[in-house]
């Protein structure tokens, strides 16, 4: 026992003897003899990251911009273990519980791997039950109940049909604020003759209510979804952003819910479509420099298809110095921007910065991605914007 726990006595080597004597008692002794109630926080997953050295805290983008260690991947799981324990009920402590982009990079170097953005889930939704989530989280949780999308504003009618083989599920972001990305799917689509539908009543897909510790309304985001997915009658849903792919495919059946269609992210979808020859590409020469969206490469495991869809369309796609599962967060992650927007913009400049050395244009898969380097004032396009300018479909 002493040997397996050593690493701990090393990191608490330095601490009061009363903070040395509780966190070993807490540790060895399980959280059950501490934490009386049920909790939604994997309380034994919180204990081990916040008695951490903090071993990923390098690559975590929110430390990096706020240089304030209690905002550290180990830092939030030892204020949440406060919380949890009912030791800390300061505002503060309670706001820096959402300073966190669920990038995953924390995942990456983990002995455990722990992802903190998955165990603030957790705790969020114990803060929700405390009723001591913060009011701009709670106004966020309110205003998706009333409308079912993130933003506001009336969805643009792009036509189409509510039936079809293939379901595009345009996401909040695509819907409110990147019509290009619709317009270009939907040219895709068009030009290939595909039979394709668009939802007439398009929920969020409820990610941000998962995030923000709201499960019980996620479900019904969930069941909405999942009813107008079947009656659209789709063999194949294409999403054009990475969480929603992700939420469809990953999350709803941990919830029991179940989409018998093909669920597959635009990437998947454009280089299935390219390497089949219906869609056909001139292949003109542009160079662009790469960035990988946190949830398609770390969650999604999609690294190569926007690679060689940009290859077939003769984009010579430049990596930045921090590419693949390595990837910087664009700082909107988790809907950071809605929650901490000096901290996402932050991010967002950094990572331009760096994408920025290696070229003037930036091409993403993500429509949130773009959304922050357009905004950060970088040049950037969707995977989808790059087909529907270089097909030869119409002209053939
Ligand atoms: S996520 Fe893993 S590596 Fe990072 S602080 Fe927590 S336990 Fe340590
Ligand atoms: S998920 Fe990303 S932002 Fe959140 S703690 Fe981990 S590295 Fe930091």
């Amino acid at each position: 026992m002493k040997d397996k726990y050593a690493w701990v006595m090393d990191a608490l080597s330095k601490a009061p003897l009363l903070t040395k004597a509780r966190a070993v008692k807490h540790f060895l002794m399980g959280r059950n003899d501490y934490i009386k109630k049920e909790r939604h926080a994997d309380m034994d997953a919180v204990i081990k990251c916040a008695l951490c050295p903090n071993m990923c805290k390098f690559d975590c983008p929110v430390l990096a911009a706020e240089k304030n260690d209690a905002v550290s991947p180990s830092g939030k799981m030892r204020l949440a273990y406060f919380i949890e324990a009912g030791y800390l009920s300061s505002d503060d402590a309670f706001e820096d519980m959402y300073k966190c982009t669920g990038c995953n990079a924390c995942a990456q170097w983990c002995p455990f791997d722990f992802s903190v953005g998955d165990l603030l889930k957790g705790v969020r939704e114990d803060i929700a039950e405390m009723g001591k989530a913060p009011p701009d989280i709670v106004e966020i949780k309110e205003k998706l109940e009333e409308r079912h999308v993130m933003y506001e504003g009336e969805r643009k009618d792009y036509g189409g049909h509510e039936h079809g083989s293939v379901l595009y599920f345009m996401g909040c972001e695509v819907s409110s604020h990147r019509d290009e990305i619709a317009n270009s799917m939907i040219k895709i689509f068009e030009s290939i003759g595909e039979d394709y539908a668009l939802m007439d009543e398009e929920w969020c897909c409820g990610s941000p209510m998962l995030n923000l510790g709201f499960t019980e309304q996620f479900k019904k985001f969930a069941e909405h979804n999942v009813r107008a997915i079947e009656e659209s009658g789709c063999e194949v849903m294409v999403c054009s952003c990475p969480t929603c792919t992700h939420i469809f495919r990953d999350i709803y059946p941990q919830h029991g819910f179940n989409i018998k269609a093909r669920i597959m992210h635009s990437s998947e979808y454009l280089l299935e479509m390219a390497e089949k020859g219906r869609i056909k590409l001139r292949g003109e020469s542009k160079q662009a420099v790469y960035h990988d969206p946190c949830v398609l490469v770390r969650k999604l495991g999609i690294e190569e298809e926007p690679r060689k869809l940009m290859a077939r369309a003769g984009v010579d796609l430049k990596e930045a110095e921090f590419h693949g599962k390595d990837t910087k967060c664009c700082g909107r992650g988790s809907g950071l921007e809605s929650t901490n927007e000096d901290i996402a913009k932050k991010i967002a400049d950094a990572r331009i910065e760096e994408l920025k050395q290696h070229g003037d244009v930036i091409i993403t898969a993500c429509p949130t991605c773009k959304s922050a380097f357009e905004e950060g004032g970088a040049e950037a396009y969707d995977i989808s914007e790059i087909i529907a300018m270089g097909m030869g479909n119409k002209d053939e």
